[in-house]
């Protein structure tokens, strides 16, 4: 879009036009150091524009002067490097999990300035005390930052949908029909945190969150599936570089994709799905660890390091299970990759071999390679980081946004 398109516009649209062009020009700087000239030969804007452009975002803190830009030769002022602001508006990320929480904080630049995580058994327990803990830990990540945060989006291991903003189930959990962002806001509230509370507040399904996270920073290409696990199965289908969430928000439970239809009954009614096989309660009943409490997968990790022959081979299930899931979804959907996720991501030595041999045998159209089978360096820190930096990437894309 170029300014002189408004040239013959109303008020309404000239508006519409200048907030393109904020984000245009913002566009351009948050994707390397640029001087003004700079800026305004990448966008086809006038020097004019862009300098008046870049002092409507310097005031909103979203830009900063970094000192010179590399020397033109020219006679003059050299030019000054503008660079997103890393003191400027912050993303603010949250975490429900079954058996933790998590605050995180990054920057403009998306660089983590606060991380909390604290281990807490929320299974059954009510919304409104895991809200309390949650505010409370929110509290102290921006304490931790020094940053001002411009929105919060909180990560859950449930079903979200479009609504956003109400969990209609997170089975783990035992919670049904939450208004998560009115739980939130009165808890952070009650923990005096006023700020916090005035701010836009969204919620969506971890394993999106960690899909989208994998998309942003894990250097996953444009057509992957994420899969991983909390103490349920999940994924994310990533397209083109855009998240797939369906016609309701619900694409992706790759947890309740039948693996054997007369196998166990599962949560939600229906029997032999994959978290039958893959999920936490079924990995460990099979490694003869059911009903042990603690962190599953750092418990699995450590017996399977250490030779224990029962983890192994109840991880080894877990992974051909996995492996005849994905190999559906690979049939379907034909992405360039499986990113294995989330806890997965710290098991994926005993659940790969059953994975590769599985996805090989049942992904024969284009023939299956094991290089498309990859683990995720983010792992467990994925949904969490997904929705601290969805915050800020939503800011960079739409500057304008911040005085609606
Ligand atoms: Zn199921």
């Amino acid at each position: 879009m170029r300014e002189t398109d408004g040239l013959r516009a109303g008020p309404a649209s000239q508006q519409g036009m200048r907030r393109a062009n904020l984000a245009l020009v913002l566009g351009v700087i948050a994707s390397a150091r640029r001087s003004r000239a700079e800026v305004a030969a990448e966008s086809g804007l006038t020097r004019a524009a862009v300098s008046s452009l870049a002092e409507e975002l310097i005031a909103a803190e979203l830009v900063v002067e970094e000192g010179p830009a590399a020397p033109s030769g020219k006679v003059g002022r050299p030019g000054t490097a503008l660079g997103l602001n890393p003191e400027g508006p912050a993303g603010l990320g949250a975490e429900i999990g079954v058996e933790h929480l998590g605050a995180c904080v990054v920057d403009l630049r998306g660089d983590v300035r606060a991380w909390r995580r604290q281990e807490i058994r929320n299974r059954d327990r009510r919304p409104a005390a895991v809200m309390a803990d949650l505010a409370e830990l929110l509290r102290r990540a921006v304490a931790d930052a020094g940053l001002r945060p411009a929105g919060l989006m909180l990560a859950v291991p449930g079903l979200v949908g479009d609504g956003g903003g109400v969990l209609q189930r997170a089975a783990n959990l035992g919670w049904e029909d939450v208004s998560l962002a009115a739980e939130l806001r009165l808890a952070l509230r009650a923990a005096n945190a006023e700020a916090l509370a005035e701010l836009p507040v969204g919620a969506d399904n971890e394993a999106n969150l960690g899909g989208l996270a994998e998309l942003w920073l894990g250097g996953a290409p444009e057509h992957f599936l994420h899969v991983s696990a909390e103490a349920g199965v999940g994924s994310a289908i990533v397209v083109g570089g855009r998240l797939m969430r369906g016609a309701h928000g619900y694409a992706g439970e790759l947890g309740h994709v039948p693996v054997r239809p007369d196998g166990p009954l599962c949560a939600c009614g229906a029997y032999g799905c994959l978290e039958q096989y893959a999920g936490e309660t079924a990995v460990m009943r099979a490694a003869g660890l059911e009903g042990v409490r603690g962190d599953w997968v750092a418990l699995l990790a450590e017996r399977a390091e250490a030779g224990d022959e029962d983890v192994r081979e109840a991880l080894g299930g877990a992974g051909s299970a996995l492996g005849v899931a994905s190999a559906g979804a690979v049939n379907l959907l034909d992405p360039a990759e499986v990113v294995l996720g989330g806890g997965y991501a710290r098991l994926a030595p005993w659940l790969l071999p059953g994975m590769r041999a599985e996805l090989a045998a049942r992904v024969t159209v284009r023939p299956w390679s094991d290089e498309r089978l990859t683990v995720s360096r983010l792992g467990r820190r994925g949904p969490l980081l997904g929705a601290a930096v969805g915050v800020v990437r939503a800011i960079v894309a739409d500057p304008g946004r911040l005085d609606a």
